[in-house]
């Protein structure tokens, strides 16, 4: 018998000022589909919005268009209130107070770490520029690479030199593409917590690309998540993790199950149980249910109509993969010391913060 328990989500309280707004924001390259269509989002002071899927969704466009790299055919983008991007305005990159850490981090390789870091700092006077340098070189960890050059710092140093340049004039918003793509998977592990640190230290509201979501959950307060140039969630990593609005999210953000499952009488039938009917679902009776690995327990029992078939070690955890009576195959996270050999017979037991139900006959994926 399988057993279903469900748990409510909470979402916390926000009120602080809006520092960036996307309102409606379409751009196009060329004749043809637009490369961002309608986009529309707010950042918070001190928050953290990770531009979230898959290549050529239009996230790199997005992150251009805010800096004002690119000009946008319909919509707005507004900075600290002003509007910077519209049909009939484009306020220039250099006065929209932006600053932008890239993929290659682009610093000056004729110049020292003190002499990147310091760039952007040319209009202050001599003494308040060499403070605030000091002062950013302290805060990333550098100082002691200050006269090295660019080509004599590992990955994380040149990153972190990036970043104190990017960081160093108090821009009003930090963006970031893909700042990690050249770094090992441990430093990267690393420079992400460092970066919030940083970021959440000096307060500072920062737009970041990735197309990772385990990047994407660990750093942001919001994730937006792209498909084909739309904007198809935005919300907590926690939402979309837990009540993504599609099967694209759904799959994008991590492993996923989908079973099938009739409404009748306020409650979803499916073979691993009943599940209470989402309360905003208006699709017909005939649904897919999602289930999540870490959503589902094995239990040992030698009559349960469930087969293990697979199995992933991934250290921490280990993946099974269960074919259920009917055939179809649903995927549990277990304890990496829970071991269960394969085609042992099993039961489920589904422990779910929400139910997540698709009408199958709007799903066209
Ligand atoms: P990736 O993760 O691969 O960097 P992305 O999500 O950042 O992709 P964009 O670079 O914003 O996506 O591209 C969105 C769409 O716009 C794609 O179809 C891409 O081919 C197109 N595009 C991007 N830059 C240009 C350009 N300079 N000229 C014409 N089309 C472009």
């Amino acid at each position: 018998m399988t057993k279903v328990v469900i748990f409510v989500l909470m979402t916390p309280p926000d009120d602080k000022p809006i520092v960036l707004e996307l309102q409606n924001v379409t751009c196009s390259y060329e004749a043809g589909s637009p490369a961002v269509e309608g986009m529309s989002f707010s950042a918070q002071k001190g928050d953290v919005i990770c531009l979230l899927g898959p290549s050529g969704c239009g996230k790199t466009t997005t992150l251009r268009s805010i800096a004002g790299f690119e000009p946008v055919a319909s919509g707005e983008i507004r900075l600290n209130g002003a509007v910077v991007s519209a049909t009939n305005r484009h306020v220039p990159p250099e006065r929209r107070r932006v600053g932008m850490v890239f993929q290659d981090y682009a610093l000056f390789p004729h110049l020292t770490v003190r002499d990147n870091v310091g760039f952007g700092l040319a209009t202050t006077t001599a003494d308040d520029r060499r403070k605030r340098i000091d002062e950013m070189l302290s805060l990333t960890g550098l100082s002691a690479l200050a006269p090295r050059y660019p080509h004599a710092l590992s990955g994380g140093q040149q990153q972190r030199t990036a970043l104190a340049r990017a960081l160093a004039p108090q821009p009003v918003l930090m963006l970031l593409d893909e700042p990690f793509s050249n770094l090992d998977p441990d430093t990267t592990e690393r420079m992400r917590m460092e970066l919030l640190r940083l970021l959440k230290m000096t307060q500072t509201t920062a737009v970041l690309v990735t197309h990772d979501h385990k990047e994407a959950f660990a750093m942001a307060d919001y994730v937006a998540v792209l498909n084909s140039g739309k904007l198809e969630q935005f919300a907590t990593p926690e939402t979309i993790y837990h009540l993504p609005v599609s099967p694209f999210v759904a799959e994008f953000v991590g492993q996923a199950d989908f079973i099938p499952g009739t409404i009748r009488d306020a409650a979803v039938l499916t073979q691993l149980g009943t599940f209470p009917v989402p309360s905003g679902y208006r699709g017909g009776p005939d649904v897919s249910v999602m289930i999540r690995p870490d959503d589902v327990h094995i239990r040992e029992n030698g009559d349960g109509d469930g087969t293990v078939e697979s199995r992933q070690f991934r250290g921490s955890e280990i993946i099974y993969g269960i074919r259920l009576g009917s055939g179809d195959v649903v995927h549990s996270s277990e304890a990496s010391t829970r071991f269960f050999p394969l085609d042992a017979k099993v039961e489920l037991e589904v422990m779910a913060t929400h139910t997540v139900v698709f009408d199958r006959k709007a799903w066209t994926t």
